[in-house]
């Protein structure tokens, strides 16, 4: 008979193997694998005693914290479905986001409350909200005494069919308005036995959650993690100093994080040189940062990085790094190169690179088409926007969005999204390829390459820079290390100093707003994409 694959069985495998081995720190606090499970079943029977059931959307607005990661556990025991929100977005966007997928209760930090509070009275279906008190002394009521009223006993857990979705996840609205994806626990489960073997993740690791877990990114550790006993490591701070500590503190071995915020790392240890915990065997990041990037993070830092691509819509992730032994001939240096692209299909997903025409293109390399999944982890669809869905899922494959090569060893180059391609003169500029070489000038701590209108190429390359504090650099002194490096045509024709880039939640540079705004501002609306 088959097993359905659903989420909850990962917590039970950690309760039956590693009951009394350390789940989670966070903060000053540490549960076992099975205290762990307690809270998970008492957070179920709350919820169902509020009335929430099978697929119901309970929503989460949390720093990655022992809360948010019983919450899934608690959630997808009576069958519903978890929401998680990004906690930088604006009052209007909770509105949005709450009455869009109906959520009926809403978790909330207890110093994240502020951000909803001036919009309550506008969320139409929320029924409850329930506050994670972090100050138990002051508070009558908490979320914990909460809790304490439930019993701790096994849970009489809801009927659950694999194909269920488990949760709604908005994407990072990178490129425009967030879409709610829907991910069912097949979905979830089969990323997580892929994303462990590749990842080789054992009952040994300790992981520190840098990346938000309400953001897809973070999205699969609480599952493979937890279905190998390994040890979850929460705080809600994470700035250079507070991870380099943690990391020391709790020897960390595997660290997942954006490349903004490995960079600020970078920063942080060239100026104040801490103590680097010697048990991290990998980190992992996505966003293709250049070789040069790469080359610092193993040799200052010491760790072993690897590179992954995904997106909210496949679970995450879909290709990675890792240096297969047939490839191992090669240099330090070509290895690094090959690293700084996006790598081969993990087990269980199938990444072609098609033209328009849906046709596959040359493994050469070389032809540039759009990159389409075919995994275990593509989602069912995006919620109430079957338009949408229609779009991304064409001929059974996730259509990503995304520009790449895919060479003879099958391994795929992300080249940019297609949105942020820069056509110069006829020519196809990847923004990824010109940012790679503006971080290898030593002055530039972020850059952001953007197609500005021109009059005879149609659009030219044109950067906004963040320069490291206490170093300088011209325009011109730029350009010309870009023409040292690039084609002629790919060379920045002018750059924006400015002291910040606007970002997502998980560090990722809005280029499509830094682009709106340009091309506003010279009045401008013809960009079609
Ligand atoms: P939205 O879809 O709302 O505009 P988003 O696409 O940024 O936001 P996510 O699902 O978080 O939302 O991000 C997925 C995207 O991130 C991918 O489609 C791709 O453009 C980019 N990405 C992820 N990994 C990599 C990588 N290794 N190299 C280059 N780009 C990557
Ligand atoms: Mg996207």
């Amino acid at each position: 008979m088959n097993m359905p694959l659903v989420l909850p069985q990962f917590l039970d495998r950690a309760v039956a193997l590693y009951g009394e081995k350390d789940a989670v720190h966070c903060e000053e606090r540490v549960f076992t694998y099975r205290q762990l499970n307690n809270r998970v079943n008492q957070l179920s029977r709350g919820l169902r005693e509020l009335g929430i059931g099978k697929e119901d959307r309970v929503a989460y607005l949390a720093g990655n914290s022992l809360e948010m990661l019983e919450g899934f556990y608690g959630v997808f025991q009576i069958g519903a479905v978890m929401v998680p929100l990004n906690i930088r977005l604006k009052p209007e966007d909770y509105v949005f986001i709450l009455n869009h997928s109906e959520a009926k209760v809403l978790f909330v930090d207890q110093d994240l409350y502020g951000l909803i509070k001036p919009v309550i009275d506008q969320f139409e279906t929320v029924k409850h909200i329930i506050v994670h008190y972090k100050d138990q002394e002051t508070l009558e009521t908490g979320y914990d005494d909460w809790l304490a009223t439930y019993s701790s006993d096994a849970f009489d857990r809801a009927e659950l069919d694999e194909n269920d979705v488990c949760s709604l996840l908005y994407t990072s609205g990178t490129t425009g308005d967030p879409k709610g994806v829907m991910l069912t626990h097949r979905n979830n489960y089969l990323h997580a036995l892929s994303t462990m073997h590749h990842l080789r993740v054992t009952d040994s690791d300790v992981y520190l959650h840098v990346l938000p877990m309400f953001h897809v990114n973070g999205w699969g550790s609480p599952f493979y993690y937890t279905a190998n006993g390994a040890t979850h490591i929460c705080s809600r701070k994470s700035t250079p100093e507070s991870i380099f500590k943690a990391l020391q503190e709790h020897k960390v071995s595997i660290l997942h994080m954006a490349p903004t915020v490995l960079n600020a790392l970078l920063l942080y240890h060239d100026q104040h040189h801490p103590v680097i915990n010697q048990d991290i065997r990998v980190v992992i990041a996505g966003s293709a940062p250049p070789p040069a990037f790469i080359v610092r993070v193993e040799e200052e830092l010491g760790w072993e990085f690897i590179q992954v691509y995904g997106m909210t819509e496949s679970s995450p992730l879909s290709l990675i790094s890792t240096i297969h032994s047939h490839l191992t001939g090669l240099s330090k240096n070509e290895q690094t190169e090959l690293k700084a692209k996006a790598g081969f299909s993990m087990i269980g997903s199938d990444v072609r690179i098609v033209d328009e025409n849906g046709v596959e293109v040359a493994h050469d390399g070389k032809q540039v088409g759009e990159v389409a999944v075919r995994s275990h982890g593509v989602m069912k669809g995006y919620w109430k926007n079957d338009h949408a869905t229609e779009q991304a899922l064409q001929n059974g494959r996730l259509l990503t969005g995304d520009m790449g090569t895919i060479d003879e060893n099958g391994y795929i180059n992300i080249v940019d999204r297609k949105k942020d391609v820069i056509i110069s003169g006829g020519e196809n500029i990847s923004s990824i390829e010109v940012e790679g070489v503006l971080y290898e000038h030593p002055a530039v701590l972020e850059a952001a390459v953007i197609a500005v209108p021109h009059e005879k190429w149609g659009e030219t390359p044109h950067a906004y820079i963040v320069l490291r504090e206490h170093r300088n650099a011209t325009e011109q002194e730029i350009i010309a290390f870009c023409k040292q490096k690039l084609a002629h045509f790919k060379v920045v024709t002018s750059i924006t100093f400015v002291n910040e880039l606007p970002k997502t939640a998980s560090g990722k540079i809005q280029k499509v707003q830094i682009r709106d705004a340009y091309w506003e501002a010279q009045g401008i609306t013809g960009r079609l994409v």
